[in-house]
């Protein structure tokens, strides 16, 4: 394989730009060609590529969100679209493609790479943390850092104004970063999808804590929660039933998915990188690297796509003994 194509697709994540210098930079130590694609698989299909040698990727290690753009492509997820796609790549000669992208991007190179035989690759860039084969994907580890830094302050007002916060975090389905951020971040209570705790338990709970002195609470709540109330309902009915709490709520949003990635991502994204690109020369295709017990791995993407990283339920446990 001479020339390798990367891009970058589905939600951004700190941590992409780091996997893309490594990508390039492999190719160029392997003496392969890289080209950039832009804007994902919509960028395939309008053939909207830039050769990306060494240098092009000075000073972004650092930079959140992904110079190569990233969006959402309907198209792709046509025949027609592919076929565009397929025939691009084709005349400008790229012979495999590292997708750096979500369980989505993931389905859209499977499904590809079925069409065509084209060699594929993956690289996990979401921050929710909700895919198979990995125990952290690229930028989930900054996320829980910028959230955990959130609640900080967002306790300080609470304190204050002896105040209850629900604090509403990204994850989708998945409650990886409500449950690892509420630990951090020292929650009274956690509310993810993996788990209902229901809303009897949590006003107990909330009762219980004010008897034992505390005079203000967080509560994290997982957008994706499984007592399927938003957080303003949630306010609403922790009013009503406890007149005594003023409560506020605070919905985190995008910053989440921002920011400059932690060491923790740049470190990973760069091995991630290299084993990408140095098992599309050892001929392999159609898997997602991934980190399982600290050691870069290769699972099935089709595996990757279908499956969950599980909770670990013990820190349900932890986060119990915590609020104490
Ligand atoms: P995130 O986790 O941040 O949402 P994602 O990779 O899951 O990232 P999606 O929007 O689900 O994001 O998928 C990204 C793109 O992948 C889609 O816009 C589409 O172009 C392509 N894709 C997804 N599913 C398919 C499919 N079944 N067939 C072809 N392409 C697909």
């Amino acid at each position: 394989i001479k020339k390798i194509g990367v891009l970058t697709s589905g939600g951004d994540s700190p941590g992409m730009n780091a996997a893309i210098r490594s990508v390039v930079r492999t190719c160029a130590y392997h003496n392969v060609e890289c080209i950039g694609i832009y804007r994902g698989y919509q960028g395939m299909i309008e053939g909207d590529f830039k050769e990306m040698g060494p240098r092009s990727v000075n000073n972004i290690v650092n930079k959140g969100g992904t110079i190569l753009k990233s969006a959402r492509s309907k198209e792709f997820m046509t025949v027609e679209g592919r076929k565009k796609a397929y025939e691009n790549l084709k005349n400008a000669g790229v012979e495999a493609l590292v997708v750096i992208g979500g369980d989505g991007s993931f389905t859209g190179a499977e499904v590809f790479n079925k069409e065509y035989g084209f060699p594929v690759m993956g690289i996990p860039g979401t921050i929710d943390n909700d895919i198979f084969g990995t125990s952290h994907t690229l930028g989930y580890d900054t996320a829980l850092n910028t959230v955990v830094e959130v609640i900080d302050k967002i306790r300080d007002t609470a304190i204050s104004h002896n105040r209850l916060f629900f604090v509403e975090v990204m994850g989708r389905d998945a409650g990886h970063i409500a449950l690892n951020s509420g630990i951090g971040a020292g929650a009274e209570e956690i509310l993810i999808p993996e788990e209902d705790l229901g809303l009897d338990r949590l006003l107990e709970s909330l009762k219980r804590s004010k008897e034992s002195g505390k005079s203000s609470s967080i509560v994290v709540v997982a957008e994706g929660d499984k007592i399927g109330k938003t957080v303003f309902e949630l306010k609403d009915y922790v009013e009503e039933n406890m007149p005594e709490y003023d409560v506020r709520v605070s919905v985190l949003g995008h910053m989440q998915r921002g920011g400059s990635p932690s060491c923790f991502d740049r470190v990973l994204a760069s091995r991630l990188g290299v084993k990408a690109v140095e098992s599309i020369l050892e001929g392999k295709s159609n898997f997602m690297v991934g980190l399982l017990n600290d050691k870069v791995a290769l699972t099935p993407l089709e595996q990757a796509i279908k499956g969950h990283t599980e909770i670990d339920k013990e820190l349900l446990r932890v986060s119990d003994i915590m609020s104490t």
